[in-house]
């Protein structure tokens, strides 16, 4: 089976003269260093001769604000990428950047190169979270670059935080509808963590900043995620890569877990079976819930969260999930006396 992988390639801060109130980018990336030539080819090497030749391979420029580089240092970048697409050992280039370092004369050079896909940290289309977050720039001006990135056909991926200072679960509801209506391709979803060695750091020793708890989280994700695919948007990752390291040493506090994005889906599922079971008397009853098998750990939740939850609210004699059925996201519900 043929796989999608990214071959990434971290340009830690690299570009990026701002200062975000969540970021310390050399801290998430795991890298202090950008990379030079060498190494990329290395680090591209690598990649390719695990990799299957039926497998559609991309070199990622991760980590920072790729086209807020130096315009000879991006072409530095890219021409060492193309020479892989163009001796088609892969299929393309992706990058993540701010909506201000997007402009005509950045996106053709990224057209010259063939980029493919642009993804774009949007965080918030809230003036207020935008303001608060350090991000300098007003909304108007994501919407504006993800416009032109669609129209020069580019594919589109948004990168959005959640709980943000001044966040609300309505202001994000609200960003994700905006961003649906700009046809995104792909989506990339973060709870916001206080990471050591962040203004925001400060912000929450003194007190002034008071990040969203795990329940929270999820429960916001688990809406956001539905929006976003009920669109036809990709959800290409919910929560931070997870790296034992910025786990336990750099995160001070937030919705961290190990398997957040599990935990999002499980809950996804939990509410589509509580949407079934509205207004039924159930008192008694066994529940039989079928599901595709790769499904049956997130239907059932962790530590069977979802199954007691199920028993208790619905007072259910017994509940099962059977891996029974084909097609994954797949709910059927069967009742016994
Ligand atoms: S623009 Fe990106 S890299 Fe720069 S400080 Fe903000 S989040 Fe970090």
């Amino acid at each position: 089976m043929s796989r999608h992988i990214n071959i990434p390639v971290f340009i830690p801060h690299e570009g990026c003269p701002n200062d975000c109130i969540f970021c310390n980018q050399r801290k998430i990336s795991g890298h202090v260093h950008a990379p030079g030539e060498t190494e990329i080819r290395r680090i591209i090497e690598e990649h390719l001769a695990t990799a299957k030749p039926e497998d559609y391979c991309e070199i990622a420029f991760f980590g920072g604000s790729f086209t807020g580089l130096p315009e000879i240092q991006q072409e530095k970048y890219l021409k060492t990428a193309h020479e892989y697409v163009a001796a088609g050992r892969v299929e393309g280039i992706r990058l993540s950047t701010r909506p201000d370092y997007i402009n005509e004369g950045i996106l053709n050079l990224l057209k010259e190169y063939s980029v493919k896909v642009i993804e774009l940290g949007i965080q918030s289309l809230d003036e207020e979270v935008l303001k608060r977050s350090l991000r300098n720039y007003p909304p108007g001006v994501a919407v504006k670059a993800c416009q032109m990135i669609k129209e020069y056909g580019f594919l589109l991926g948004v990168q959005t935080m959640i709980g943000l200072p001044g966040d609300t679960l309505k202001k994000s509801i609200d960003t994700a509808q905006r961003l649906i209506g700009l046809k995104p391709d792909m989506v990339r979803i973060y709870p916001t963590l206080v990471i050591k060695d962040t203004a925001l750091e400060k912000e929450y020793m003194k007190k002034r900043y008071t990040p969203l708890s795990l329940d929270e989280a999820v429960l916001w994700c688990s809406i956001l995620v539905q929006m976003y695919e009920n669109a036809g948007v990709k959800v290409l990752r919910i929560g931070l890569q997870d790296t034992d390291e910025l786990r336990e040493k750099e995160v001070i506090a937030g919705p961290v877990h190990p398997a957040f994005g599990a935990l999002v889906y499980s809950k996804i599922f939990l509410e589509r079976i509580k949407d079934r079971l509205e207004n039924m008397d159930l008192k008694n009853k066994s529940l039989i819930i079928h599901a595709a098998p790769s499904d049956v750990s997130l239907v059932t939740g962790q530590n069977k969260s979802n199954i007691k939850y199920l028993k208790e609210k619905y007072r259910f004699r017994d509940v099962k999930v059977i891996g029974d059925q084909k097609s994954r996201n797949y709910l059927d519900l069967e009742f016994r006396d």
